[in-house]
């Protein structure tokens, strides 16, 4: 792996890396948990370019700048809704990785923070979407272009505690 994994417990507006990920819905209007909590912080203006953007599909990604954020973007996924798992829910999910870093590449974003986009009010299962989010990193990371840092923002104890023993497993 030519790169790093970085798990950290805490609030993804915090951070200060090139990019935090926005697991948005599709009207990219904000809502609630970690949605609300960006643009809370962003301020005003981040909804004003949203909606300039249109929505975005499931599985898309779309850039914005961060504002008031000590990130520099916000990189706007649509994960999911988890209905019974035959959906193409996991490809779906699949794709908000791979769309998000492919976008962060374009712009040089080198650091990027993901939170564990479609667990919370979309009701993915912690487990089966932690695995989806580190194989698309390792993938990611087997490759050359940036980010070379991904870093995954587990907002509870409990969620890290998976993300650890399944990079673990992987390792
Ligand atoms: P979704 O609709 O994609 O499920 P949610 O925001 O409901 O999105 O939940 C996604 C994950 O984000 C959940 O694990 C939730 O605990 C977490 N989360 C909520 N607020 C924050 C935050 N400020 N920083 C990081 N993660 C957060």
């Amino acid at each position: 792996m030519n790169g790093e994994i970085e798990l950290i417990r805490g609030d993804i507006t915090t951070l200060g890396c090139d990019a935090i990920v926005n697991a948005a819905n599709s009207s990219l209007l904000g809502g609630g948990g970690v949605d609300g909590a960006i643009h809370r912080v962003a301020g005003p203006e981040l909804l004003a370019e949203c909606r300039a953007l249109g929505g975005c599909e499931p599985g898309g990604a779309k850039l914005t700048a961060g504002y008031r954020l000590p990130a520099r973007f916000v990189i706007h996924t649509v994960g999911p809704i988890f209905g019974d798992g035959t959906a193409d829910e996991d490809e779906t999910l699949r794709d908000c990785y791979a769309n998000s870093l492919a976008l962060a590449a374009s712009a040089g974003i080198e650091s990027i923070a993901f939170p564990a986009i479609s667990t919370g009010a979309y009701g993915f299962p912690i487990e089966r979407a932690t695995r989806i989010a580190i194989a698309a990193a390792k993938r990611w990371l087997d490759g050359e272009r940036p980010p070379r840092r991904i870093i995954f923002c587990c907002f509870s104890e409990t969620d890290r505690q998976v993300y650890a023993r399944l990079l673990g497993d992987s390792a």
